[in-house]
């Protein structure tokens, strides 16, 4: 049976499972998978309740339809009539009831604001929000709740920015040669580096993202005229400046660099910009375990995309009509990579490390994928950062199966970088020896580097295991997890299932490890 892949709302009682990107899934009555789903929707049936009419409707209005049998709920300004989809809804009803009558943008984009609900839900569209006209106070407080619903859709577009980020947000200019376009972006702050910036040009469009902390700038043009895929992204660390080399298929001059496309020039939170996304074309599979496999994707020329420590990025498939989105982890082609010097393969290719379920939703789909066939690849997001390990001396990884992801090239980076590193000790929970992903590479590395130390934990083992075994708990990492002197500075990272991370989490606090000390690796 197919189901719908994420939840949109957190359960009553689930704040920290949602904060931790979990997934808490209620049995689907049977009939009520993603493909039942898609048949409704598809049937012709007045899902919306409407006759297909559209209407506007108000705070008031919405708020009145707040029952199980009569709900509406508004998702970036689309109000949508729920009630059909209850059934169908992986986390249940109550989840869903939680924004029943009010706009539910917020709770949604708790948890899984990735997921295409316009798509999934269209033929319950009820109508859009009106607009009513509000005074938008300067007070910094009131203007940050003011651009949040504004950003929901329940306001009209008023620019609410205060005077700090006003004089933080980057300009630009563009000049030309004969055969060049050069587009100069000042980003006003000091070490910005390749991972901060994002380049894409297809259909002519030209979209420069650029990370600074939280926030995103972003250049979105028409172009004036064609340029080659062969763009150059030079990046001035110490001054801040960002320059994208475009190569003119003409030799003539131009008037102006292009039109200005939706968000151009806009300087907005990461959590607020869409995901964007360009077609990536698979170019190997390799096996890893009998589950697991190596996806290599080539990035588009014209793609200036690296992903950071620690982030991941989101696959887009349509699935039986629906847009799917799951995260995935990019990993280096193995542990050996040198993070000093990042290969001209990094910044070209994405691997990615995927586990496949035969009855998920998902990873089937990926699996049919043939080599050359293109997948959706987005932009990458995680709220890991490099400075929680920069003076580090002490690092634990708990990884449960493919939560191993995330901490490859965390292995990678630590062990070149960072001198003061003293301990970088991985406990690997799987089921059985079979499952566990790169043993060989990870036992190499512990006997080359002496600060590497790999442990397996195994909850299914057979008779002949004579490695630890068990599940993930206090007095096993009691037993593992010990700093090397008093006080040593320490970071334990956590990933698995989601409710692996959070024992995981419970358990070091409880044996009195900080908050700052720990991470948990979530979408
Ligand atoms: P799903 O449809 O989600 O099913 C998975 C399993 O759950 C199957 O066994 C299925 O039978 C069972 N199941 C489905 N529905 C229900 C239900 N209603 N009740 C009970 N059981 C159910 N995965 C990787 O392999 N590699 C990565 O690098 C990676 N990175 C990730 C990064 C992040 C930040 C996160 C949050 C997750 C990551 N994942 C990664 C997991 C990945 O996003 C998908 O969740 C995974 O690939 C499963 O997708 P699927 O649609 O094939 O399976
Ligand atoms: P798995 O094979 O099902 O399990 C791996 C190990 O974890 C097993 O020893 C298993 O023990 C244990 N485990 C599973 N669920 C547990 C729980 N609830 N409590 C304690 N131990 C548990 O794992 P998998 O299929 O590879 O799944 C990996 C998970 O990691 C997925 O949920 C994926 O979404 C997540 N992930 C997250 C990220 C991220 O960045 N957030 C990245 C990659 C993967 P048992 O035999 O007892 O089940």
């Amino acid at each position: 049976m197919l189901n719908v892949p994420a939840q949109a709302f957190p359960a009553p009682g689930s704040q920290q499972r949602a904060a931790l990107g979990g997934r808490s899934k209620v049995p689907l009555k049977p009939g009520r998978s993603l493909m039942d789903w898609t048949r409704l929707t598809k049937s012709g049936k007045d899902l919306a309740g409407l006759k297909g009419q559209l209407i506007k409707v108000t705070e008031e209005e919405l708020a009145k339809h707040s029952k199980k049998d009569d709900c509406w709920i508004c998702i970036r300004g689309l109000v949508y009539n729920i009630t059909p989809y209850m059934e169908y809804h992986p986390g249940g009803e109550d989840e869903l009831m939680r924004a029943a009558g009010r706009d539910g943008t917020d709770l949604f984009d708790q948890v899984h604001r990735w997921v295409n609900y316009e798509s999934m839900l269209k033929e319950c569209l009820v109508g859009r929000m009106t607009l009513k006209p509000v005074a938008v106070t300067t007070e910094a407080c009131c203007a940050i709740s003011e651009e949040k619903r504004l950003l929901n859709g329940m306001l009209p577009k008023i620019k609410v920015l205060d005077s700090s980020s006003k004089d933080l947000t980057p300009s630009y200019e563009w000049f030309q040669t004969d055969y060049l376009v050069t587009v100069v972006i000042y980003t006003k702050q000091k070490g910005i580096n390749s991972e901060m910036v994002i380049v894409d040009h297809q259909d002519g469009k030209l979209r420069v993202d650029i990370i600074l902390r939280n926030y995103s700038y972003l250049l979105h043009i028409e172009l004036s005229y064609a340029v080659q895929e062969d763009i150059a992204v030079h990046i001035s660390e110490k001054v801040g400046k960002v320059e994208v080399v475009l190569k003119k298929k003409d030799n003539i001059p131009w008037s102006k660099l292009g039109q200005p496309l939706e968000s151009h020039n806009s300087f907005i939170r990461c959590t607020d910009r869409g995901l964007y996304y360009r077609k990536c074309k698979l170019i190997s599979k390799t096996e890893v375990t009998h589950d697991t496999k190596l996806f290599c994707l080539m990035l588009p020329q014209s793609t200036h995309l690296q992903v950071p420590v620690g982030q991941h990025i989101f696959l887009k498939q349509i699935i039986a009509g629906t847009e799917i989105v799951k995260p995935y982890t990019p990993v280096s082609c193995s542990l050996k990579s040198d993070f000093k010097e990042p290969s001209h393969h990094d910044s070209t290719h994405l691997i990615l490390m995927i586990k496949i379920y035969p009855n998920g939703l998902f990873t089937p789909e990926l699996d049919h994928l043939q080599i050359g066939d293109c997948i959706s690849v987005s932009n990458s997001e995680g709220s890991f950062k490099k400075s929680q390990v920069q003076t580090l001396e002490d690092l634990f990884l708990l990884a449960a199966g493919t939560g191993f992801t995330p901490m490859v090239k965390l292995l990678n980076y630590v062990l070149t970088n960072v001198c003061s590193l003293r301990i970088a000790k991985l406990l690997f929970f799987n089921k059985t020896e079979d499952d566990i992903l790169w043993r060989s590479q990870l036992e190499e590395l512990a006997l080359q580097d002496k600060r590497f130390e790999v442990q397996f934990i195994l909850s299914e083992p057979t008779k002949e295991w004579m490695g630890k075994q068990g599940k993930i708990s206090s007095s096993l990492l009691s037993e593992l997890v010990k700093r090397s002197k008093k006080d040593s500075k320490t970071l334990i990272c956590v990933c698995g299932p989601a409710l692996f991370t959070e024992q995981g989490i419970r358990f070091l606090q409880d044996l009195g490890y900080s908050k700052e000390e720990i991470h948990s690796f979530t979408a």
